[in-house]
Formats: C-alpha cells, structure tokens, sequence
C-alpha cells in the first residue's frame, strides 16, 4: 500500500487577495489604476483596518466599511468615501478601475434622488 502524499497548496492568506467581509468575494490585491485595493469591486464594501495611510493596517476595529458618497479630485478621479459601520470613522478611497460601475453611479446619485427641499424650487431660481 502506498501511502497518499498530500499535496498541500499553501495559501498565502493576506498576501494577494482577501475576502469581502460584506459579499464574501474573493478579490485580488491588484487592481488597475490603484496600488493599494482596499475595497471590493463587486459591492464597493471595504474594512476598517488602516488607521492614517492607506496600506498602514495601523487600526485594530476590523469593521466593515460602508459606501456612502462618492467625490471628484482635481483631475477628474473619482473617490470613494467609506463609513465604518462600527467606530463611524470616514475614509476616502480611490476607485479602481474595475469597480462595479451601476453601484458607483448609484452612490454618486443618492442624494439627488432625495433631494432635501422640494424639486419646483429650482424652477423659481
Ligand atoms: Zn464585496
Ligand atoms: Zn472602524
């Protein structure tokens, strides 16, 4: 009888991916146009774990990371604006390039949809 090998693929866990603490996707490191990819492509969800720098790791509150706005630099980028769903802290990610592109135009839109006094105003400016 021979005895099975077993041929371990080791996974270097944190090296080149993570999975989304919201939908639970494995996403890669690399991302096109960005260094650091500290959000999930597919629901734009990140996790609490940078304290001042992206890529730092410097904060111990690991929660998730809620989409709420998104912002434009100087140079046309678009940026994320992430809330932490546990401390409340808000951090400004750049987008990548594979971002899903209905969530980010959602985000950029939610507040027009619920505009905070009545639309006839415009007509009256
Ligand atoms: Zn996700
Ligand atoms: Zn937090």
């Amino acid at each position: 009888m021979s005895r099975r090998r077993e041929n371990r693929h080791r996974s270097r866990q944190g090296a080149d991916s993570f999975r989304c603490a919201n939908c639970s996707l494995d996403v890669p490191l690399s991302a096109p146009g960005t260094r650091h990819r500290n959000h999930c492509p597919n629901c734009l969800f990140s996790k609490h774990v940078d304290e001042r720098v992206p890529g730092d790791r410097a904060s111990d509150c690991g929660a998730r990371m809620e989409p709420i706005a998104v912002t434009v630099r100087g140079d046309g980028e678009w940026v994320l604006i992430h809330r932490c769903t546990g401390c409340d802290a808000l951090v400004a990610n750049r987008s990548a390039g594979d971002d899903n592109p209905l969530l980010l135009m959602r985000t950029a839109t939610r507040p027009l949809a619920t505009p905070p006094f009545p639309l006839e105003r415009l007509a009256r400016l």
